[in-house]
């Protein structure tokens, strides 16, 4: 086998490369020739998506008193976007094109915005460019509307609903996780920017006075949510905005970022007090009252913490922190270090020889009692043992369980029942007996 390094491939392209060829991700439209901006799940990446946002759900919103969940629809009235002040100047990036070869890009990532990075041509003056993806509603098409560029404003038009309804003290939260739209002028790096993506965001509601001691609680959590993912403490870090930078209705902004193979620490999650100007403009713009009314008949509008992750660059993360690369048997191997939690499958199972009845009919039992209690476990018969183990390293699956001729007793008769546990971070093999198995993956 030749070693990895030898291709010259960055760590970032090796990931690239195993995301594609091992089903996580996929070029969106690919046999088309692509577009730019998107990608595709496959069938190990939605599991590994999936995972992230059930753990997210399940640490954010069931696991607490004080969450409550919505699921906004992404088309919304075109009035949101205004109030929001996303289809002003508050939503727009400037773009520079290349006069020569009409490249464009960002005029606030290039480090020098008179010369094209590409070609060396004379760059043109920056526009503003709203990122907004704009559609028409109905057959008559007169009713404009935007795919949602955030999941945020979902939840602000439904403060009202959710506090009628729900009755929530506060402080409280609403958590979402929806798809969001940016017509981004030059994504790029992987899930990194990308046009259609996922995001996670909690409004969290607090009376004014009280907002510094739950923006350092939710700080707290959100730092507990990136150990979750298994990302070291070491690759991610807190950037404070720093004031001039702030948006000009943040008091105060954090930006969680993780060190990007490759790229750096940039943006992974971020953090902001937004105070009360969400919900103070829409009751202005749609003339409904964004009141909080207390036990006593005082009322106020609450202030706002908003915690904002986007799936994908957590996804990103989590593959860039589990990709390994080591030796083992003399062989350069690459393996995924993915928390049992977070992996596509919690744990393999094949028979040693797939064309012996005994070894498979036994192999699907323990196969069908694993499936029973994790769900997530993968049948495996694909070429010899060794060539298993190295398809399950590279997507991550904890343990490859083997059911061979000791486990049927005709070897040694004191090793009937027990089947072989194989580590995917050691390589190391323990006999355990079937029925301690479950106990022993747990
Ligand atoms: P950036 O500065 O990188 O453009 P942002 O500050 O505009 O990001 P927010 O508006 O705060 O991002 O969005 C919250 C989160 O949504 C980000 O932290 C990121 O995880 C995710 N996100 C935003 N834009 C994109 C995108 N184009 N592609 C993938 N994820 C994104």
């Amino acid at each position: 086998m030749v070693p990895m390094e030898s291709t010259g491939a960055t760590t970032m392209e090796k990931i690239v490369s195993l995301a594609k060829r091992r089903g996580f991700v996929f070029p969106g439209s690919e046999i088309y020739g692509g577009l730019r901006g998107t990608w595709d799940l496959g069938p190990l990446g939605v599991a590994l998506n999936n995972n992230i946002k059930r753990e997210w759900w399940k640490m954010f919103v069931l696991d607490r008193e004080d969450m409550y969940g919505l699921d906004a629809a992404i088309l919304m009235n075109e009035k949101v976007w205004e109030a929001s002040g996303h289809t002003g100047a508050g939503f727009s990036d400037p773009v520079v094109e290349c006069m020569k070869c009409n490249h464009r890009f960002r005029a606030d990532h290039l480090e020098n915005t008179e010369t094209c990075p590409d070609c060396g041509g004379t760059l043109g003056d920056a526009k503003d460019f709203n990122l907004m993806f704009e559609t028409k509603v109905g057959a008559e098409g007169t009713a404009k509307s935007y795919l949602r560029p955030e999941t945020a404003q979902g939840i602000f038009v439904n403060f009202k609903n959710v506090v009628d309804s729900m009755s929530p003290k506060i402080p409280f939260g609403i958590a979402q996780i929806g798809k969001a739209f940016r017509n981004e002028i030059a994504p790029r790096e992987f899930l990194f920017r990308v046009r259609e993506f996922e995001q996670m965001e909690i409004e969290y509601f607090v009376k004014e006075v009280e907002w510094e001691d739950h923006f350092e609680k939710l700080r707290s959590d959100i730092q507990t949510w990136h150990r979750h993912l298994g990302l070291s403490d070491g690759n991610v870090r807190e950037y404070e905005v720093p004031e001039n930078d702030l948006a000009h209705y943040s008091k105060r902004t954090i930006d969680f970022e993780y060190n990007y193979p490759g790229k750096g620490f940039d943006e992974l999650a971020g953090f902001a007090y937004r105070t009360d100007h969400d919900l103070k403009n829409h009751q202005q713009h749609s003339g409904v009252s964004m009141e909080y009314i207390e036990p006593d008949g005082s009322r106020f509008i609450p202030h706002v913490l908003e915690p904002s992750f986007g799936v994908g660059r957590a996804l990103t993360a989590v593959l860039c922190e589990a990709y390994r690369e080591d030796e083992m048997g003399g062989e350069t191997r690459t393996y995924l270090k993915l928390p049992a939690h977070l992996a596509p499958y919690r744990v393999a199972v094949s028979p040693l020889l797939k064309n012996r009845p005994p070894l498979v009919e036994k192999a699907r039992e323990v196969f069908t009692m694993l499936k029973k209690e994790f769900g997530n476990v993968a049948w495996d018969d694909n070429g010899n043992v060794g060539k298993r183990y190295r398809r399950q390293d590279e997507i991550g699956t904890p343990h490859c369980i083997v059911i061979d001729f000791e486990t049927l007793g005709e070897e040694q008769p004191g090793l009937k029942d027990t089947v072989t546990v194989r580590d995917r971070d050691t390589g190391e093999q323990q006999r355990v007996q079937i029925n301690e198995l479950i106990n022993y993956l747990k």
